[in-house]
């Protein structure tokens, strides 16, 4: 972009699906670019995530690139739901293929981002206290990459071996033998608890809330599959783009309660046998918005844990109830619910009995010691936030990103935050990243930041920040599309809920991954609008903004438009 061999275009943070991405296309655009990762090898979320049981619970053809059709024809897929260990050898054969790594700094976690508004520069630190300077930053961190302590007292005393999902050790953690318990029956509590009913002496699972799991239905794919798949790869990618969830499943727009029990039942059993993540979600157009529909698959699924689980107290405990379904993330697992008719398999339900504290030779609840050898956290992330916040990012004046999202995150368009000119946020909070096909909305982004990039570069342009206004509008309509859900009735993790201290703003975008994408576009196509650019020529005359057509007025008409509605 400019003529200083040591001024990169842009430093990128990351190196799971989203920082390869953008390595590849931000190269591909002709920018100089330096990623940085903390761990020694690529794969972001799977390279840490390494517990016994770990997969993605997205089908291998939505959680996976499409940028290339090549790199599609060619990687065969073992199973309908990758395990981490099969999404670390795809992402690894994609650095290969594309030659990322040459572009990647490891074991080099960036600690601080400093804005200098006089250069129009970020002056990036990292761990090993060497700073670079780029035109632009692009933390790929992640929205679930900074694991959540279970916050309990006398967790380090504990005298087994204590460990979270989201930070497994890279070499084999022995079971045998192993009187195991298991905090949290999140996603990765789910996946761990199947994978070690059955391998242990002894499993103990602390649950606080009883969540909804739904079957996976995990097969492996035989080559006459995987060809069903291939040839309808471009048509499927084509659907994806424009849908809610980022992937080719219609949404029905019929009502749950205005349905007979029979069609009811009939569709939920059918969502049941031939589940998917988002199956149940999909069968009616009311059930995330609507209390009483909500109900109706709530106690479909609850039917099917009394079938599933002979001891009736057991059973009694497993029933998810005090939050409408979806509003935490449901699971998917095939023998969740029978692991608990095993001898060697014991629920302990937090709600009536808590945990007090941890001492040496395991967890004390309100009845008593429970002795254990292995201790697993499966409690969660600081998520969306955390990566971003954990970096000392400071904007226009010195001001933090701390401080400025101390009462919550605000964005435009989760792609930057006013205030911390070019610095974009990959699938940022106020976007629909993780309430979407992940891999779908982190090739979005990716790709709407290369194109904005390569318009500055056209333009002489040497500075974009979002506007103020803009930014109240989209926080507001992100709000404003929530509001009209069932989403704020859970406490979960995409409302900040499950980290003590944290503003409880829910941020992730509602209002679906193909409104979304065309909202990006057309703000673009209508010159970025809602951001305010900055003509080189003028940031060194002076620090008042000019592009013209983007000014007070455009900012204006963007606030209007985004407080419509979706
Ligand atoms: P999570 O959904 O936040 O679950 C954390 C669990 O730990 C909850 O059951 C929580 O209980 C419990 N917990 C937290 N602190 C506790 C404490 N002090 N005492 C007792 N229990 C405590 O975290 P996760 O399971 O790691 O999943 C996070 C997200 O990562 C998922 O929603 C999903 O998006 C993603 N993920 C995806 C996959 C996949 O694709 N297969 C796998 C794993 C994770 P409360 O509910 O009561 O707070």
């Amino acid at each position: 972009m400019g003529q200083d061999s040591t001024i990169l275009d842009a430093v990128i943070v990351g190196s799971g699906f989203a920082g390869l991405y953008a390595i590849k296309r931000l190269r591909d655009a002709g920018f100089s670019i330096q990623a940085f990762e903390a761990g020694d090898g690529i794969g972001g979320t799977w390279y840490w995530n390494r517990y016994p049981g770990a997969r993605v619970d997205l089908e291998c053809w939505d959680y996976s690139y499409s940028f290339s059709p090549e790199l599609q024809d060619e990687w065969d897929w073992p199973e309908r739901y990758p395990t981490s260990s099969e999404l670390m050898r795809y992402l690894n054969h994609v650095a290969d293929r594309f030659h990322l790594r040459e572009s990647i700094q490891f074991n080099t976690k960036v600690t601080s981002a400093v804005f200098d508004e006089q250069a129009n520069l970020w002056n990036v630190t990292t761990s090993y206290g060497k700073t670079v300077k780029a035109r632009f930053f692009v933390p790929a961190t992640g929205v679930l990459s900074v694991p959540k302590p279970p916050e309990i007292p006398g967790i380090e005393t504990f005298g087994g071996q204590t460990y979270h999902t989201g930070r497994w050790p890279h070499h084999e953690v022995d079971f045998t033998n192993k009187r195991v318990g298991v905090i949290g029956t999140g996603s990765s509590g789910i996946q761990v608890i199947q994978a070690l009913a059955g391998k242990c002496k002894h499993l103990t699972v602390f649950q606080r809330t009883a969540v909804f799991v739904v079957p996976a239905k995990n097969h492996p794919l035989t080559p006459a599959m995987r060809a069903r798949v291939r040839a309808t790869y471009g048509e499927r990618r084509a659907i994806s783009r424009l849908t809610r969830f980022g992937i080719a499943v219609p949404m029905s727009s019929e009502s749950a309660v205005e349905a007979t029990v029979e069609e009811r039942q009939k569709k939920y059993e059918n969502a049941w046998e031939n589940s998917q993540l988002l199956g149940f979600r999909m069968c009616y157009g009311d059930i995330l918005a609507d209390e009483a529909a909500n109900e109706t698959v709530a106690e479909f699924i609850r039917g099917k844990i009394r079938e599933i689980v002979k001891k009736p107290d057991v059973a009694e405990k497993l029933l998810p109830r005090g939050f409408p379904f979806g509003t935490k993330r449901p699971c998917l697992g095939d023998t969740y619910y029978s692991v608990y008719n095993r001898d060697d398999v014991e629920l302990v339900d937090l709600r009536a009995t808590p945990i007090e504290r941890i001492v040496p030779e395991g967890v004390v609840t309100s009845d008593g010691l429970h002795e254990l050898d292995v201790l697993i956290c499966a409690t969660g992330y600081d998520a969306l936030t955390g990566a971003l916040t954990q970096i000392d990012v400071r904007g226009l004046g010195g001001r933090k990103l701390t401080d400025k999202w101390s009462e919550g995150a605000k964005t435009y368009l989760g792609l930057m935050t006013a205030g911390f000119p070019n610095l974009f946020t990959v699938t940022g909070p106020g976007s629909p990243g993780p309430l979407a096909n992940m891999s779908m909305s982190i090739e979005q982004h990716v790709d709407w930041i290369t194109h904005c990039m390569e318009h500055l570069r056209d333009h002489n342009i040497d500075r974009i920040e979002a506007g103020q206004h803009a930014e109240e509008a989209w926080m507001q309509h992100v709000q404003e599309i929530v509001s009209r859900t069932l989403y704020l009735k859970a406490n979960s993790w995409y409302l900040g809920a499950n980290v003590p201290g944290k503003p409880q703003v829910f941020l992730p975008y509602l209002g679906g991954h193909g409104t979304y994408r065309k909202k990006c576009d057309d703000v673009a196509a209508a010159g970025y609008e809602g951001f305010v650019l900055r003509h080189r020529a003028e940031s060194e005359a002076a620090n008042e903004p000019v592009n013209a057509g983007h000014g007070e007025a455009a900012r204006s008409a963007a606030a209007g438009m985004l407080g419509g509605g979706a």
